[in-house]
C-alpha cells in the first residue's frame, strides 16, 4: 500500500476530523472500504471483513480480485470514470465468495472523494447485505421458472398419448428446472418385483456422465417405495436410512426420490434426481418434484382410464372378445398386409345353432355361460395371432390371416365345428350344441374391403345353416351374384308393398268326401314391372329377413278376409273357410292374435272362417309364444292348419301339443307316394292319428287322378292341387269352383 497516497498525509490540517472519520469508519454497522485509484482497497472496515469471512490483512492483501473479477467492479467503465473524476459516485450489485465458501450478495456505492485542489483522491465504499433480498429474488426467480416448466410439462401430459415421451418430457423439465446433475425414472414391475429404468438425464459434466446408466439409485428408490413418499438425501455421507454404497460408488452425493403413483393403488415408479455435492433440497424443490410426480401420475391415471375405455369401446362385455369395430378395425390392417405377403385372408363367421333355444329353455344367464364357455374354446382352436371376435348376440367372427393356402381356412372351420359340438357344463346341464359357420375369402391380390368380406361370410353362414346347420360352407361368386340381387329385389319389394304392387290368388281345397270345393288357399303374387312374375318362395324369405313381412302378411290377410266378406255379401262361397299363411316371424309377435281377432270382428266374418297356416318350424323356433298366439286364436275360435308336414323333422309327438284343425301333407310327399310304401305307410299313420286327435288332413299338390285316388284311398280328407284348380284370379273364382264342382260330381259321386 503506498504511504504517500493515505488519507491522513493529504489532509494533515483535518486531523480531528479524520480521527472521527476513522472511528466510525472502523465502527460503522455498514460495510465499508477505502479504495485506492488503482482499484485496490487501501482500508477495509470491521464490517466488511465479517461479511465476507476474511480478516483484514487478507483483504488488503489477496481480497483484490473480491471485488475487481466483475463488470460491476473497479475495473470496469464505471470505475474509470469515478477515478477519473468524471463522475462522483455509483452503484453496483453483486456476489462475492464468502471464505467458508457460500455467496454473499452485496450492493456497493463507490463514491469519489478530492483532495483540495479537486483532483481525485480515493473512493469510499459503502456495501450493504442483501443476501437474504437475493435468495428470496432467486427463489421466486426459480419458482416462476419451475412453474412455467410444470405448466408446460402438464400441458404435454394432456396431450402426449405416448408414456415413454411423456417421461422423457418429465425428466427434461427436472433436469432444465433444478440445478442437479443426474435425474431417472424407473418403473416397478408388473408383478411389484424388480425396478426397470424408463428415462434419465445427465448433466454434462464428465462425473455425472460416468455415472450408472440406470440414474437412480436403487437403495434410494426402494427406501422412497417402502417410505411411500420422498426421501431427500443431503448428503450421503450423514445418510442412514439406506444404504448409501450405490450412491457413493457413483459420486453422488445428494438426492431426492419421491414414488410417481399409477393408475390403481400400486405405485408406478420412482422419480429421483441427484447431484455430486451435499445440498440442501429446499422446501421449492421437493414441492416442484412432487409436482411434476403429480403431473405424471395424473397423465398415467388418465391414459389408464383411456385405455379402459378404448378397451370398452372395441370389445364385447359378455366375453372380453374384440367386437365388431375392432375386428373390421384388423381386417383392414390384415387385408392391407396380405397384398404385401401375397397371402389369403379368411373371415368366417360362427352362429351357434338354436341359441334361442338355449335362452329359452334354460334362461339367458345359461345363455351368456354358454357364449363366455364357448369363447376360450374357440380362440384356442386359432392361432395367436388369429382374431376371434363377438358380433352380436350368437355371432362370432373369426379373421384368418397369412395364410399360403386358402382351404386353411377350411380346415379350421371344421376345427372349429369340432370344438363347439364337445359338451359344454352349462348351468348344471351337458349341453351339446352345433355352430354354422360361412367363410368368405379375400386372394392375395382381390380388390376387397372388410365390410363385405364380413357380409360375404355372413351370407355363407346362412346357407350353412339352410343347408342344414353344423356346417361349414364357402361363400362364392354365385352368392354374391346373389346377395346383390337379393338386396335389389328386397328393395323393390319395399316399393311393391307400399305402393300396392301385390295382389291375392286363391286356390280352391276340395273336399274329397263331399266332392266339391269347400274352401281357399290364399297366395300372395307380385308382378314386378320389369322382371314379371316373381315366386313367392323368393320373395317370402326375402321380407321375412328384412322385416317387410308384417306388412306384407298384415296386407294379405286385410285382403283375403276382406275378398271373403264380399263373396259373402255377394251369396257366393257361404259355407267355405279362408286359409292364410302366416309366417314364423309374424307368429312370434304377441300381438297377432289380437289384430286378427279385431279385424275379424270388423269385417263381422265368424272366426271358423279363418284358417291360420303355420308350418312346424315355425311353431318350433319359439315355441312358447307361438303356442300363446296359437292357442289364443284357437280359443276365439280361428282355426289353425299345420303347413307343409313332412318336409323337415317332422315329428308325430309334437301333433298333440298343439290346438290343431287341419293338417297339410307336403306336395313332396304327395309325389313320392306313388314310388315309396314308406310314405303310404306314414300317410295311413298320419290319417289314423288325425282321427284319434280331432284333426283333418288336407293332401297337398295333387297333380294327378292316381294321386287323388290314393290320397283318398288312405284316408286323406282334402285335396289341393293343379289336379283341382290352379291359384286363381278371385273374379275367375265362381267359374273355378262351378267347374270343379260340376267334375266331381260328374264322377258320380254324392253332394252333401
Ligand atoms: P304353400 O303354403 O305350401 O302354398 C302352396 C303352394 O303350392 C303354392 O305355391 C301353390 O301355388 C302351390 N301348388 C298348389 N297346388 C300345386 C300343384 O298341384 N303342383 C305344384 N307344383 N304346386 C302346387 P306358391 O303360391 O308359389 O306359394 C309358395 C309358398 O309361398 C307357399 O307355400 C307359402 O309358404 C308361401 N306363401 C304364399 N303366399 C303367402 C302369403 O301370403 N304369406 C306367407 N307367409 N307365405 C305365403
Ligand atoms: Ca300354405
Ligand atoms: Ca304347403
Amino acid at each position: 500500500m503506498d504511504e504517500a497516497r493515505t488519507p491522513e498525509r493529504e489532509s494533515g490540517t483535518l486531523h480531528e476530523a479524520e480521527a472521527r472519520f476513522r472511528i466510525a469508519f472502523e465502527e460503522a454497522g455498514i460495510s465499508m472500504a477505502i479504495v485506492g485509484l488503482d482499484g485496490a482497497f487501501l482500508r477495509v472496515n470491521r464490517a466488511l471483513s465479517e461479511l465476507l469471512g476474511y480478516d483484514e490483512d487478507a483483504l488488503l492483501g489477496g481480497g483484490f480480485d473480491l471485488i475487481h473479477h466483475d463488470a460491476g467492479g473497479p475495473t470496469s467503465d464505471n470505475w474509470r470514470k469515478l477515478a477519473t473524476g468524471v463522475i462522483e459516485r455509483y452503484q453496483f450489485d453483486r456476489p462475492y465468495r464468502h471464505a467458508d465458501g457460500r455467496m454473499v450478495w452485496g450492493s456497493t456505492t463507490l463514491a469519489l472523494v478530492r483532495d483540495s485542489a479537486g483532483a481525485p483522491l480515493y473512493a469510499i465504499g459503502q456495501m450493504q447485505d442483501i443476501t437474504a433480498r437475493k435468495e428470496a429474488e432467486e427463489r421466486a426467480d426459480r419458482r416462476a421458472r419451475q412453474q412455467s416448466a410444470l405448466a408446460r410439462l402438464s400441458q404435454l401430459a394432456l396431450n402426449e398419448q405416448d408414456v415413454c415421451m411423456l417421461t422423457r418430457a418429465t425428466v427434461a423439465t427436472i433436469a432444465a428446472s433444478l440445478d442437479v446433475s443426474l435425474v431417472g425414472l424407473t418403473e416397478v414391475d408388473a408383478d411389484g418385483g424388480g425396478l426397470t429404468h424408463v428415462c434419465g438425464w445427465r448433466g454434462d459434466d464428465a462425473d455425472a456422465g460416468a455415472h450408472a446408466p440406470d440414474h437412480l439409485d436403487e437403495a434410494h428408490a426402494r427406501h422412497a417405495l417402502d417410505h411411500g413418499s420422498a426421501v431427500v438425501v443431503q448428503d450421503a455421507a450423514d445418510e442412514t436410512r439406506f444404504d448409501v454404497a450405490g450412491l457413493a460408488a457413483r459420486g453422488l452425493a445428494s438426492g431426492i426420490a419421491i414414488p410417481v403413483a399409477g393408475e390403481g393403488a400400486a405405485p408406478y415408479g420412482v422419480l429421483g434426481m441427484y447431484a455430486t455435492a451435499p445440498r440442501a433440497f429446499d422446501h421449492d424443490d421437493l414441492a416442484f418434484l412432487s409436482s411434476v410426480a403429480n403431473v405424471l401420475t395424473g397423465a398415467l391415471r388418465r391414459q389408464a382410464a383411456e385405455r379402459g375405455l378404448r378397451h370398452q369401446a372395441l370389445h364385447d362385455p359378455l366375453t372380453q372378445l374384440p367386437n365388431r369395430v375392432l375386428l373390421l378395425d384388423r381386417l383392414r390392417l390384415a387385408l392391407a398386409r396380405r397384398r404385401r405377403e401375397n397371402r389369403w385372408v379368411a373371415v368366417l363367421c360362427l352362429d351357434v345353432d338354436d341359441f334361442k333355444g338355449v335362452n329359452d329353455s334354460l334362461g339367458h344367464a345359461a345363455g351368456d355361460d354358454l357364449l363366455r364357455a364357448l369363447a376360450p374354446r374357440l380362440s384356442e382352436t386359432l392361432r395367436p395371432f388369429d382374431t376371434l371376435a363377438r358380433l352380436g348376440a350368437d355371432e362370432f367372427a373369426i379373421l384368418l390371416e397369412g395364410l399360403d393356402d386358402p382351404s386353411e381356412s377350411v380346415r379350421v372351420a371344421q376345427r372349429l365345428l369340432n370344438v363347439v359340438a364337445q359338451p359344454l357344463d352349462v348351468a348344471g346341464v351337458a349341453l351339446r350344441t352345433t355352430a354354422s359357420i360361412g367363410i368368405a375369402l379375400a386372394a392375395p391380390v382381390a380388390d376387397v374391403d372388410g365390410e363385405d368380406l364380413l357380409r360375404d361370410a355372413n351370407v355363407a353362414t346362412y346357407r350353412a345353416k339352410r343347408a342344414g346347420r353344423g356346417r361349414a360352407e364357402l361363400f362364392d361368386d354365385a352368392m354374391r351374384a346373389d346377395t346383390v340381387e337379393r338386396l335389389a329385389l328386397t328393395n323393390d319389394l319395399r316399393r311393391a308393398i307400399e305402393q300396392n304392387e301385390l295382389r291375392v290368388v286363391y286356390q280352391p281345397l276340395v273336399h274329397l268326401g263331399r266332392r266339391q270345393a269347400s274352401g281357399f288357399e290364399a297366395l300372395v303374387r307380385w308382378t314386378h314391372p320389369e322382371r314379371g312374375e316373381i315366386p313367392p318362395g323368393r320373395f317370402i324369405p326375402l321380407a321375412e329377413q328384412h322385416g317387410l313381412i308384417e306388412p306384407l302378411g298384415e296386407w294379405v290377410m286385410r285382403e283375403a278376409l276382406t275378398q271373403l266378406r264380399r263373396w259373402h255379401d255377394d251369396g257366393f262361397a257361404l259355407s267355405m273357410g279362408m286359409s292364410v299363411n302366416v309366417s314364423r316371424v309374424q307368429l312370434s309377435r304377441p300381438g297377432l292374435a289380437l289384430e286378427i281377432v279385431a279385424l275379424l270382428e270388423e269385417l263381422e266374418l265368424a272366426p271358423d272362417r279363418l284358417i291360420v297356416e303355420v308350418t312346424e318350424s315355425a311353431v318350433m323356433e319359439d315355441p312358447d309364444v307361438a303356442n300363446a298366439t296359437l292357442d289364443a286364436l284357437s280359443d276365439y275360435g280361428v282355426r289353425i292348419a299345420l303347413d307343409d308336414f313332412g318336409v323337415g323333422q317332422s315329428s308325430l309327438a309334437c301333433l298333440r301339443d298343439l290346438p290343431l284343425n287341419a293338417l297339410k301333407l307336403d306336395r313332396q310327399f304327395i309325389t313320392s307316394l306313388a314310388s315309396s310304401r314308406e310314405a303310404a305307410a306314414i300317410v295311413r299313420a298320419v290319417c289314423d292319428m288325425a282321427r284319434t286327435l280331432r284333426f283333418v288332413v288336407v293332401a297337398e299338390g295333387v297333380e294327378t287322378e292316381a294321386q287323388w285316388q290314393v290320397v283318398e284311398a288312405l284316408g286323406c280328407d282334402f285335396g289341393q292341387g293343379f289336379l283341382y284348380a290352379r291359384p286363381t284370379r278371385p273374379e275367375d273364382m265362381r267359374a273355378t269352383v262351378a267347374a270343379i264342382d260340376a267334375r266331381l260330381g260328374g264322377r258320380g259321386a254324392a253332394r252333401v
